[in-house]
């Protein structure tokens, strides 16, 4: 009698392991309207090339019809650890973005959502990051939006509100081209480069121009905020963490209807991190998403 309790429990909590391991994925129609499961990685050619990496994932695409474009993103979402720090990916040819978002999804849960334009920055005629203008009047303002875009707009953040956790920031990965214009470079984006609505403080005395790495002119951390005023304490918090720093100062005048700009203004927080490496450098992308996580779980 009592060996037979014992192997119940025991065949009891083999049921509750196995169950954990094959961690069930929420229903397309839960998580937004415009979200429908993937069955096969085939036409994602960001998925087949990580396709030894996707166990315990959950992977859904999300298409909807706006100003004649239909949108394709996908959404991939620890299935075991589905709340967490929720990333946003604008730019399908960021690649290196692409394999950092999976590690960081995999080493601390949570999830991302990444636009799949064929491998380009534009989807169709639109900057998928200047995008966040939902009326004509907003809208009219940004010169790399076309046309004003509720839908897209309120899906993108439904998506990252219902699986960001409470007190969690607004999170964007990117990659860049080395340099920019003004010092030889193929970029535009450089703590090298300063400008008042996007002050640079470089971690580092000696900046490198070529060599990769935390100290190179392209690793870099965006934070934004409505104040002309930057938030020293946060830039020194993350200067201690050998984390280059661009605070960009977000005003109604300059509205440009990227990401930044629409959280700092329409969801009225400053609490936004994009985390910037040169194309190419995903294991510093990596080691800035490890240093990031540091100061947010
Ligand atoms: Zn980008």
């Amino acid at each position: 009698m009592k060996n037979s309790k014992l192997t119940d429990k025991f065949l009891l909590s083999m049921i509750i392991l196995a169950s954990n391991l094959n961690a069930q994925c929420p229903s397309p129609s839960s998580i937004s309207k415009y979200a429908h499961k993937i069955k096969s990685y085939r036409s994602y050619p960001d998925l087949y090339g990580n396709q030894n990496r996707l166990n315990n994932l959950c992977l859904y695409q999300i298409s909807f019809t706006e100003n004649r474009l239909t949108w394709k993103m996908l959404l991939v979402i620890n299935s075991k650890h589905p709340k967490g720090a929720f990333w946003y990916l604008p730019h399908d040819n960021e690649n290196s973005a692409f394999d950092s978002a999976i590690y960081a999804i995999k080493k601390y849960g949570g999830g991302f959502l990444a636009v799949q334009s064929g491998g380009k920055r534009f989807f169709g005629y639109q900057d998928p990051n200047r995008n966040f203008g939902k009326d004509k009047k907003t809208s009219a303002m940004c010169k790399g939006q076309k046309y004003p875009s509720p839908i897209y707009t309120d899906t993108v953040f439904e998506i990252i509100d219902k699986f960001r956790s409470w007190g969690m920031p607004y999170l964007a990965l990117h990659n860049n081209a080395n340099g920019y214009s003004g010092n030889g470079g193929r970029g535009t984006i450089s703590i090298l480069k300063s400008s008042p609505h996007a002050k640079a403080f470089a971690a580092y005395k000696h900046i490198s121009r070529t060599q990769g790495g935390l100290s190179d002119e392209d690793s870099m951390v965006y934070i934004a905020g409505k104040s002309s005023n930057p938030p020293m304490s946060k830039i020194s918090q993350l200067h201690s963490l050998g984390l280059n720093v661009k605070y960009e100062w977000v005003d109604k005048k300059h509205y440009d209807c990227s990401m930044s700009n629409y959280v700092v203004l329409k969801k009225r927080t400053d609490n936004y991190y994009n985390i910037e490496t040169q194309m190419g450098d995903s294991n510093i992308q990596k080691l800035m998403i490890d240093r990031l996580m540091k100061i947010l779980y």
